[in-house]
């Protein structure tokens, strides 16, 4: 049994990584991405994993789904705004309105904190 065991130890050590490499260990399923930049990823999933039904672009960074014509809007990214700058365009708006952005900014500056997550 000596002869034997030899052999099996070095199946063992040079077949796993090999075979898995080559994509005939398990079968694979290949999901097409796509971001609203237009780019196409194609992450390799298990034929028996859940499939996610979105992935972040590796070129930009965006969500990206399965649908080609209709990929996820990209988050709106606004530039930071003062209070005064909000006054300003709003200085015609009822205070009502001020009061809103006041709380507003505040809900921004705590998100941006980290206080907030959502
Ligand atoms: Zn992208």
């Amino acid at each position: 049994m000596a002869g034997g065991s030899a052999i099996r130890g070095s199946r063992v050590g040079a077949g796993p990584m090999g075979e898995a490499e080559r994509g005939d260990a398990a079968p694979r399923l290949v999901v097409s991405y796509f971001c609203a930049h237009g780019h196409e990823t194609r992450p390799a999933f298990a034929a028996d994993a859940q499939v996610p039904e979105t992935w972040d672009c590796p070129r930009c960074g965006l969500p990206a789904n399965l649908d080609s014509a209709n990929p996820p809007p990209p988050p709106k990214i606004e530039p930071y705004k003062t209070h005064l700058a909000y006054v300003k365009e709003r200085r015609s708006d009822s205070e009502a309105d001020a009061i809103l952005t006041e709380a507003l900014k505040t809900l921004r500056d705590r998100r941006a904190r980290g206080e907030l997550i959502y």
